[in-house]
């Protein structure tokens, strides 16, 4: 009954020291700020463009997109 166990590894180097960036202006609560704090979570700026990262790996550095389009037209 758990949908959010999603786990997020990197597809570079499979750690899961995983940044979620967020973009925009995020209502700013002390979870969020918490999140901040530990790394959980980076903001990205007010501007979300189409290549954008979702994720950063605080492992190897690499940045991802959440939906990346593999061979899509
Ligand atoms: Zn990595």
């Amino acid at each position: 009954m758990n949908s959010k166990s999603e786990k997020i590894i990197c597809p570079a180097c499979s750690s899961e020291n995983i940044t979620l960036i967020m973009y925009g202006m995020p209502a700013f609560s002390s979870k969020l700020m918490d999140e901040i704090k530990s790394g959980e979570t980076k903001l990205g700026g007010c501007c979300v463009r189409d290549d954008s990262p979702d994720y950063t790996c605080n492992s190897c550095g690499k940045e991802w997109k959440k939906e990346e389009k593999l061979g899509k037209d």
